[in-house]
């Protein structure tokens, strides 16, 4: 139950394990080409352009920032937690002028806060964290969409903890780049890097005054490949994560087979009933409001007198793996719990009753039976 990798269906680890075909093979240009055009629906985005590259979210980061900055650009990093700072550091490393909105911890930075920025007429870029994993809040993508439209400035929208699991209507939105990794809600193990592109970024892509500085990043490499895997013809840039693919292809299907709608749905439905679960057995939560909590991930903050070593340590006894504290100045003050993607309504029960165990094991009890009831009262 840890924020990714997340598990995976058999059907996908199947595909893994399936023997690795030559990337230019009939099957495997269909299962590549099919997977772009599931992306178009899983993201709603049917006039993005899509990319499935070997590499982690980081890279999908790099990615969008190779291709979209140029030295002395202006970029306003919107950040609630530490993929926001991570993506500032990144976009420094293309000569991008950063500048920082960065949230209270817990909180989300006011629209206000963004539109005193954009009015200014400098920025080229915005990017913002969905999720962030480090702290659990959700941010509301479609008013940042929007005023990106207005100002005319690109949007960027780190996916990577939220692509499949929260609703995104990428082109509804007007969000120019949502992008994601493999090992979370989009369901596949760890190892490609997934954006959908709008036509406005790529266009700026094309009217690039430099080179891009990523040689392995640049969309220039990359683009007549997925053209050329949408058309079902061979081509190579460099060797594709076959297997990847291949289960890429299935987990998207699953998804698919399941609606957008009813998994944005189900995934509300989890997170709601996790967080009633928590709050029963009095403790408090890392987003300050209830209106920003994720629903992919909660992040319980331990209640007093709770050692993080000794709570993680009774949890290592349960069947149950959650994950520590991420945001370094609150590190040891909560522990973060994933439920996206295949989770189940016994695997969250499972959940709950290995942290009250563990917390009674701690000294900390609550009514038996209380938060599960909750949880199911949410339900
Ligand atoms: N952004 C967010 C919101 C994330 O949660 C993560 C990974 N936890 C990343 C970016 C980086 O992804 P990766 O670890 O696959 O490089």
């Amino acid at each position: 139950m840890i924020p990714g990798p997340i598990e995976f269906d058999p059907a996908v680890m199947r595909a893994m394990g399936a023997p690795t075909t030559s990337h230019v093979a009939p099957s495997f240009i269909e299962s590549f080409g099919r997977s772009l055009e599931m992306m178009r629906e899983v993201w709603m985005a049917p006039s993005g352009q899509p990319f499935i590259i070997a590499g982690t979210g980081t890279l999908a980061m790099d990615i969008a920032g190779a291709n979209l900055t140029e030295p002395g650009d202006k970029v306003l990093v919107v950040s609630t937690g530490y993929f926001g700072e991570r993506y500032a550091d990144l976009l420094k490393r293309y000569g991008a002028e950063v500048t920082v909105l960065k949230a209270e911890t817990g909180g989300i930075v006011s629209l206000e806060a963004i539109e005193i920025e954009l009015k200014k007429g400098t920025y080229k870029l915005l990017t913002f964290t969905h999720v962030d994993t480090s702290t659990a809040v959700l941010v509301d993508p479609k008013p940042i969409g929007e005023l990106g439209k207005k100002y005319g400035v690109l949007t960027i929208l780190d996916g990577v903890c939220s692509v499949a699991g929260e609703r995104i209507i990428q082109e509804e939105w007007g969000i120019d780049i949502a992008l994601t990794a493999s090992q979370k809600a989009i369901g596949v193990p760890p190892g490609l890097a997934l954006l959908v592109v709008s036509k406005r970024a790529m266009e700026t892509w094309r009217n690039r005054k430099t080179p891009v500085a990523n040689y392995y990043a640049d969309w220039g490499n990359w683009l007549p490949i997925m053209e050329a895997y949408e058309q079902r013809k061979p081509s190579y840039f460099g060797t594709p994560a076959v297997n990847l693919v291949a289960a890429l292809e299935v987990s998207l299907g699953l998804i698919l087979k399941e609606g957008m709608e009813n998994r944005f749905n189900r995934h509300e439905r989890t997170g709601r009933a996790f967080r009633a679960a928590i709050a029963a057995m009095g403790l408090g939560m890392v987003p300050l409001k209830e209106e920003y909590a994720a629903n992919t991930l909660t992040a319980p903050r331990y209640p007093a007198g709770v050692e993080p070593a000794a709570f993680l340590k009774a949890m290592s006894s349960t069947d149950v793996i959650v994950a520590g504290g991420l945001l370094p100045e609150i590190k040891n003050e909560y522990f973060r719990v994933g439920h996206m993607g295949q989770v189940n309504r016994s695997d969250i029960v499972s959940t709950v009753c290995a942290v009250e165990v563990s917390l009674a094991a701690c000294g900390h009890r609550c009514g038996p039976g209380a938060a599960i009831s909750a949880l199911m009262e949410s339900y």
